[in-house]
């Protein structure tokens, strides 16, 4: 058994050939549809059904795309938003966006969960773009844990724009099929 001294975790090959690639979208509905996409790809390779990517917002070039690892790398708090702001700050090596002088979002392909609604603000970035809503995520049997009513104002009100709705039934529909498919709903155990 590992020590529990040391971190580390590996995304699928497919994952880091796109971060080792320079990948701009310009186009707010291009960089949500990427993600959906990588959300399925994700699905379809033993992954959970999620992505998200830290893309700068002016210019749409990806910092980071993330997925989601929790049951391959064995690890709850491997959300896909989790994993891009993590490779992101690393890439930047930055822990806050906010100081590295670039204007960053986190578009993700699912409505935070609560642990990654509470990294939001942590990471620096200034924008949240999401396009399946939690309702969709619950539909499929995901435990999105509890967020305020006004979460959305609450993210505003420390300057970080929310934007929602973009590409929703796309994503919903990843959610959906990989319920459809039979595989692993994983949440925590009452
Ligand atoms: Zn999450």
């Amino acid at each position: 058994m590992p020590r529990p001294a040391d971190f580390s975790f590996s995304v699928p090959d497919w994952v880091a050939d796109i971060n080792a690639s320079n990948i701009v979208l310009p186009d707010l509905d291009a960089r949500v549809a990427f993600v959906i996409e990588a959300s399925q790809r994700n699905a379809n390779s033993g992954g959970g059904p999620f992505a998200a990517g830290v893309f700068e917002t002016g210019s749409g070039r990806l910092i980071a795309l993330g997925v989601n690892l929790v049951v391959v790398e064995k690890c709850c708090v491997l959300h896909g938003e989790m994993v891009a702001l993590m490779l992101a700050q690393r890439r930047l090596g930055a822990y806050d966006f906010g100081r590295s002088g670039l204007d960053l979002e986190l578009v993700s392909s699912t409505e935070p969960c609560a642990m990654c609604y509470g990294a939001v603000p942590w990471s620096g970035v200034k924008r949240l773009i999401c396009a399946a809503s939690d309702a969709d995520a619950r539909a499929a049997g995901f435990d999105e844990g509890h967020k305020a009513a006004d979460w959305r104002q609450a993210l505003e009100q420390r300057g970080i724009a929310v934007v929602t709705d973009i590409g929703r039934a796309q994503a919903a529909a990843v959610l959906a099929k990989y319920r459809d498919d039979g595989h692993e709903i994983y949440n925590g155990k009452r």
